[in-house]
């Protein structure tokens, strides 16, 4: 991800090293290629504007330094900015103060929040907590089936329904029963055998529509959860601004997870979804094993990028 943004940001600098002082018109042509390489990049258009926006006002009022040559001063103002539309400082998952933490996932169909169940449950017992797992995807096909799976690779206990109990997967692969109660009673059922935390996968539609917002919405009702996190493939381009923005809207979410950043994708959804929603990217997938997970660092992916 971001090979081809990080080549085109690398030679657009590598062109301001030769000047001695930058005048205004070389400094709007370098704003001009930055503009054009995150446009190119998939980055959302209100992003890359005030981006650039602020990249031109500072670089143009920016005091001779004596550390730094001329080059070298856009490249910082320009990971700086970098850093701050990628939400600033990282922070850590939201802990109840009275367990179990509630954490839900939302997402499209296919974003990666059954694979991010188990990398999060993973990580969390790897730290000695003693996560359960949810299985409030019942839309999906095999989605209980795939999060058992998902679950025992991780060694963290699924919490699902039963045939006899809030419905079962058929032969059709497709389980009955209300992902409300079974969001809910595995609440419970955390609380009573002591897991301190919870992480409830839920159903994701290919694309945004209001009753799969609305039965995210009664899941976080029914729940409280401490932390909401949106699951969003870096891969989907142009696309990634309004999903977001749907889903902010229909669950008010806390936190961003981008999914698939080992893609060859342009990398936009990365860029702009911070920014766009005010929330912070909290993790990062990066592949299909469950090892293949980061807690996100905003000036990290910055350095990568103008690496
Ligand atoms: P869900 O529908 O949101 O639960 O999505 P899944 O967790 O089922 O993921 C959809 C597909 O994407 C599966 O084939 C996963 O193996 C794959 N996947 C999930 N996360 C990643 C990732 O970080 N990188 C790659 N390359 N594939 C991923």
């Amino acid at each position: 991800m971001f090979a081809t943004l990080s080549d085109r940001l690398t030679s657009t600098f590598k062109n301001l090293r030769t000047k001695g002082r930058l005048s205004e018109a070389d400094i709007d042509a370098t704003v001009r290629e930055i503009r054009r390489a995150l446009l190119d990049a998939d980055v959302a258009v209100p992003v890359v504007r005030e981006f650039t926006g602020t990249v031109r006002e500072r670089a143009l009022s920016a005091e001779v330094s004596g550390a730094l040559n001329p080059a070298q001063q856009v490249v910082k103002i320009v990971n700086e900015e970098l850093v701050a539309i990628l939400g600033g400082e990282s922070r850590g998952l939201n802990l109840a103060k009275n367990p179990p933490t509630v954490i839900m996932l939302a997402g499209l169909q296919g974003a990666g929040k059954t694979t991010l169940a188990g990398k999060l449950a993973l990580n969390l017992r790897q730290q000695g907590h003693t996560p359960l797992l949810v299985a409030a995807d019942l839309q999906r096909p095999n989605a209980v089936t795939q999060l058992k799976v998902v679950g025992e690779r991780a060694g963290v206990p699924v919490y699902a329904p039963d045939a006899g109990n809030q419905g079962a997967e058929g032969q059709s692969g497709v389980s009955t029963g209300d992902p409300v109660t079974v969001a809910r009673a595995g609440v419970e059922t955390a609380r009573s055998r002591q897991h301190d935390v919870v992480i409830i996968d839920t159903a994701g539609r290919l694309g945004v529509d209001a009753e799969l917002m609305q039965q995210a919405a009664d899941i976080r009702d029914a729940t409280s959860p401490d932390e909401i996190l949106f699951v969003i493939d870096a891969m989907i381009g142009q696309d990634a601004v309004a999903t977001a923005q749907a889903f902010a809207e229909g669950v008010s979410f806390t936190g961003v997870v981008l999914s698939k950043l080992d893609g060859d994708a342009r990398g936009g959804a990365a860029l702009s979804v911070a920014r766009v929603t005010g929330q912070p990217i909290l993790f990062a997938s990066t592949g299909e094993k469950l090892t293949d997970f980061e807690v996100f660092h905003p000036d990290r992916m910055a350095s990568r990028i103008l690496d």
